[in-house]
């Protein structure tokens, strides 16, 4: 057996940060060998890994990417809430490293994406798009990273014309739901993804980290870590 990729886990103190260490802990190819959290410098344990994972906040984004640059280590970013300036830094380090930048690592979400692409190409002009999200009253930002990334799924497929609505709710304890509804005349159709534990974005996280090691450097999806 190979020995155990060796992860940084940024943001360790939080929500996601402490279900992925939960996980790890039953997870023999993979160990923590560093934790991060606000305030303590990420630069000195990445030299000591194999692989960085982010579950922090945005404006972590561009010191995580020097320290990975500067001791060429791949990322997988979880973080969402980006600004456009803060996504060109993580696409620019892309440019030399091998990065798995995903608003959502569970199985089904990637799916919705894909059921949502192979929708928008069906229905074409007659049908107009919305997109409804609801999380826990604690998430930072809104709309959601995934409900951003369906709405660039949904433009991408450029059949469906409108400015796509997201309506987010914040309250409860949720942990995390989205639903694409199309409708067209006399009908439509509703597509919903439910999250019941953080357990499926940390497990995929843990799988992306798995994946990464040994890819050339680019911005990879979720999608390409499922091959989807
Ligand atoms: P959280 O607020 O519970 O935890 C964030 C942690 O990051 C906190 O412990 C905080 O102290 C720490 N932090 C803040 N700024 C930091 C910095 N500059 N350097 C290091 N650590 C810092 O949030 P959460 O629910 O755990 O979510 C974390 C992020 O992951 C959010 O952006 C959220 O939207 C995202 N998220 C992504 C997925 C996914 O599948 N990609 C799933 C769930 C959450």
């Amino acid at each position: 057996m190979n020995s155990p990729v060796r992860m940084l886990l940024i943001g360790a103190a939080g929500r996601m940060g402490k279900t992925v260490v939960d996980l790890v802990r039953s997870d023999q190819e993979i160990n923590i060998v560093a934790q991060c959290d606000l305030g303590d410098a990420v630069e000195p344990p990445m030299q000591n890994c194999d692989v960085a994972i982010d579950f922090s906040h945005a404006g972590a984004t561009a010191e995580i990417c020097r320290a990975a640059l500067r001791h060429n280590k791949p990322l997988v970013i979880g973080t969402t809430g980006h600004s456009q300036q803060q996504r060109r830094t993580v696409e620019g380090a892309a440019g030399s490293l091998p990065i798995v930048f995903a608003s959502n690592f569970s199985v089904g979400v990637n799916v919705l994406f894909w059921l949502t692409r192979k929708a928008a190409e069906q229905f074409g002009g007659d049908f107009s798009a919305a997109i409804i999200e609801a999380h826990h009253k604690m998430k930072k930002d809104a709309p959601s990273g995934t409900a951003k990334t369906l709405a660039e799924v949904l433009k991408a497929t450029q059949k469906i014309d409108n400015e796509i609505p997201i309506q987010s709710i914040r309250e409860g304890d949720a942990v995390g739901e989205h639903t694409v509804i199309f409708s067209g005349p006399g009908e439509r159709l509703v597509l919903t993804h439910r999250a019941a534990s953080r357990e499926i974005f940390a497990r995929g996280a843990l799988r992306a980290a798995k994946w990464i090691m040994g890819r050339p450097a680019g911005l990879y999806s979720m999608q390409d870590v499922l091959g989807l």
